[in-house]
């Protein structure tokens, strides 16, 4: 059973699949949601030639219900989180924060899936506790499942308590926390206090880290952990990020968006914006947001598109190099977000696979781009929490598609 209805048996046919170990132009089966090792004898094929297929992105640090609340703009750059926390327990009293977070949490939940969906990330690392919504069989994006997790070391009162939680994971599952998010000393000792509670290990999963000095990114190689960078929201908060490179080639390194409470817009945004930093070429971009993030956060079946894996994969056209075609991508430029084998939201050339895959869809704009949205998906509250994202209607459809959706 899929995430949408049970797929039928596709055949991406004349596309180039990317992944960051090499290519592959065999045409792609996918076979009950997932990718198959051979094609069904009666696959539905796909023309997709001059288009790359890439496996969903993994967004590695995300709290989904804060992405509609307004963000805090004063007095950064913070010294470490806590002095940004402390700031925003006033802004808690604006009228447009407590407006935003009375809305029901299932909905911003859903919202801050549906934001990562449209950017062609298909399963998040939700660092908050979990709640019943999140079980919902339409849920837009999959999750991390079955981890452990803390808030800060320096925030005990939010979240389950340090050495208790990480007692309580298995090692073969990731345990996360916030730590090092800032550049004074607080910050710069976390590592080590980490160390010394006994919480460091290789499935201890940081999240942040700028404190981290190079002393201490040994120790996180060593020890087989990893972290997890949100250059935006570090800038914004603390002004300025970790050099990746090093943790990086370790292959100890996954990509966050954080919420866009102190966040870029989505990991597709966070990916362009390294890519013009250039610190790290694009297939190591994408590295970051596949396969790296699959091994640290133990997603077996998820970030490289191989026999058994999700059949949740981003497709993009083709601009002649692969992992610039993707890092250097807006969301509306996405051809189509497809989880488990079924397309999410795609341009509305895509509507016969809509079709043949059972899924309603609704018709939108994306940053005034048409596309078709995965009717389960277009609920009109939810829509309302996305910039950016809209019914297609007579007046703001582009006239092409007025004909076609308004008759
Ligand atoms: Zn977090």
């Amino acid at each position: 059973m899929g995430f949408l209805q049970a797929a039928l048996d596709v055949s991406l046919c004349r596309a180039t699949t990317v992944a960051p170990a090499g290519a592959s132009h065999a045409p792609l089966p996918i076979r009950a949601s997932r990718i198959g090792a051979s094609l069904a004898a009666r696959a539905w094929r796909i023309d997709l030639r001059d288009h790359l297929i890439f496996p969903g992105l993994i967004n590695a640090h995300e709290h989904l219900h804060v992405n509609a609340v307004p963000p805090l703009h004063a007095d950064a750059p913070f010294a470490n989180s806590y002095a940004w926390i402390r700031a925003f327990q006033a802004h808690f009293a604006e009228p447009a924060v407590a407006t935003a977070l009375r809305l029901p949490k299932a909905l911003r939940l859903r919202h801050g899936a549906l934001k990562n969906l449209l950017a062609g990330v298909t399963c998040v690392a939700h660092h908050d506790p979990w709640h019943p919504s999140l079980d919902a069989l339409d849920f837009p994006v999959a999750l991390l499942r079955d981890y452990g997790w803390s808030y800060a070391l320096g925030w005990p009162g939010y979240g389950p308590p340090v050495r208790a939680s990480f007692a309580a994971t298995p090692a073969g599952r990731p345990w996360m926390i916030h730590l090092a998010e800032g550049t004074d000393a607080v910050a710069q000792a976390e590592l080590a206090q980490l160390d010394r509670l006994g919480c460091l290990a290789a499935n201890s999963v940081l999240v942040h880290g700028v404190g981290l000095r190079a002393a201490d990114i040994d120790r996180v190689i060593a020890s087989g952990a990893a972290v997890v960078w949100c250059p935006t929201s570090n800038r914004n908060l603390l002004g300025r990020t970790l050099d990746p490179r090093r943790l990086g080639a370790a292959d100890r390194l996954a990509l966050g968006s954080d919420s866009r409470l102190s966040g870029a817009r989505d990991l597709l945004e966070e990916m362009r914006g390294i890519t013009a930093g250039g610190e790290l070429a694009p297939a190591q971009i994408l590295a970051l947001a596949t396969t790296a993030a699959a091994r640290i956060l133990r997603l077996p079946e998820r970030g490289a598109i191989t026999p058994g894996a999700r059949a949740d994969l981003v497709i993009v056209e083709d601009r002649g190099n692969a992992a610039r075609s993707l890092t250097g991508l807006e969301r509306s430029e996405i051809r189509a977000v497809v989880r488990d084998g079924v397309p999410c939201i795609a341009d509305p050339d895509f509507a016969e696979w809509f079709a043949v895959a059972g899924v309603d869809t609704v018709p939108v704009l994306l940053d005034g781009q048409r596309k078709l949205l995965a009717a389960p998906l277009a609920e009109p509250d939810l829509l309302a929490l996305e910039p950016g994202l809209e019914l297609a209607t007579a007046r703001n459809a582009p006239e092409r598609a007025v004909e076609a959706w308004c008759p």
